[in-house]
């Protein structure tokens, strides 16, 4: 991200956001939604503010926290999990991340991602010193599904960690049990450690979010890792959590007391809270459900090819029916051209690998948006054919 003239490189997701503001157009890009979360949850933090809790809260999180992590788990998937020696609580996934990846992976070592990858892992993977292989997801008729054969061929003994992350941002996907399945017999046997991203686990349409931690065998090779930002629509509060074997979750807590010692006191025992209700994650996704219907049937509308998402709050359409054969080109333009903002597929891909190439049309739309955003959305986009 350091350009050679000593100037930093903003995350995609800056870029567009920013460009979106410029321009005034509707920001579909970034991944934040446009509505908070729950009142008490907010009133909670609040009140956490009121008495007191403003200083460094221990680094490994509060102890009601991380109890609350691990009903979370056991009530949700069944796992058992000790609070005090499996659960760290991080400044959101994104220092989970940066924080696992940093203690486990060095030079000499591969790291696996699913291409197209969110942008912090191949960072992360990059400040760690490490070898990144991918393994693409390949567009199917009816979803993005996990070459296998590739997996087979990419996971091998130099192989440390495999990052899996589901349900997946860009593509929507769910993997499904077979693809996990695949995923774990890999690392059992090459030893690998598996790092799981599922910060949309509980945004999921007519598919069934599995973590990978379920699997036999897999708990003791596995790090779990979610955050309370899209769950309960607090994505500015930067609460997340990492869990696993005591050993893996020692290491990371090592490497999260270097990058921020301990994460924001008074948003732990408000999330502590919301992590006991089920009720508002259910009614988000149920909301979301038709806000996803309701922008893929305007994108098909507008021209582009629509891939459905079963998860996540986003949706990866091709615009190479309208005659764009390049996304970020097609990103950069799209606000001067019809007012909204989006992301290029191609940032979540190796430059010029052949999944890159394969995925070079296609751009990432958000529906966590008001209904009339996204119908004012659907509106200007219907322009691009004109
Ligand atoms: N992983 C994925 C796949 C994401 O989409 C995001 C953005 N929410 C993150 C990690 C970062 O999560 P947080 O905001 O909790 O750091
Ligand atoms: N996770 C959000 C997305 O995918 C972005 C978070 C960020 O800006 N780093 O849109």
């Amino acid at each position: 991200l350091l350009r050679p003239d000593g100037t930093v490189a903003s995350t995609i997701f800056a870029e567009m956001t920013n460009l979106a503001a410029r321009t005034g157009a509707l920001n579909l890009g970034q991944g934040f939604p446009d509505a908070d979360g729950p009142e008490y949850i907010k009133a909670a933090a609040i009140a956490a503010i009121s008495d007191g809790h403003n200083q460094y809260p221990p680094g490994t999180g509060i102890l009601e926290l991380r109890q609350a992590v691990a009903r979370h788990q056991q009530r949700h998937y069944g796992l058992e999990l000790d609070p005090d020696t499996e659960v760290l609580v991080t400044t959101g996934a994104t220092e989970a991340l940066a924080a696992t990846i940093l203690a486990l992976a060095g030079p000499g070592d591969e790291v696996v991602t699913l291409e197209p990858f969110y942008d912090s892992h191949a960072a992360c993977i990059a400040l760690a010193g490490a070898t990144h292989v991918t393994v693409p997801l390949v567009a199917g008729p009816t979803r993005f599904a996990l070459d296998l054969t590739a997996l087979d061929a990419v996971v091998t003994d130099r192989t440390r960690l495999i990052i899996v992350n589901t349900p997946h941002n860009p593509t929507g996907t769910v993997l499904t049990r077979a693809e996990l399945e695949a995923i774990a017999a890999a690392a059992r046997r090459t030893g690998a450690i598996v790092v799981t991203d599922e910060v949309y686990e509980h945004l999921t349409y007519d598919a069934q979010h599995v973590p990978i931690a379920t699997l036999p065998g897999m708990a003791e090779r596995t790090l779990t890792i979610s955050s309370a930002g899209k769950t309960f629509s607090f994505t500015g509060w930067k609460i997340g959590w990492v869990h696993g074997p005591a050993d893996l979750i020692t290491a990371v807590r090592t490497v999260k007391q270097f990058l921020s010692y301990s994460s924001g006191a008074p948003f732990q025992p408000a999330i502590a809270r919301a992590l006991d209700d089920d009720a508002a994650p259910h009614e988000l996704a149920a909301s979301l459900a038709a806000r996803r219907d309701l922008l893929c049937e305007g994108l098909q509308r507008a021209g582009f090819d629509v891939a459905v998402p079963q998860g996540t709050y986003f949706v990866v359409a091709d615009g190479a029916p309208l005659g764009f054969a390049d996304g970020m080109d097609l990103c950069r333009r799209l606000p001067e051209l019809v007012g909204v903002a989006a992301i290029p597929v191609s940032a979540f891909c190796t430059p010029g690998s052949p999944t890159a190439e394969a995925l070079a049309s296609r751009v990432r739309f958000t529906f966590v948006k008001s209904e009339a955003t996204l119908l004012d959305a659907v509106a200007r986009l219907g322009r691009l054919r004109e």
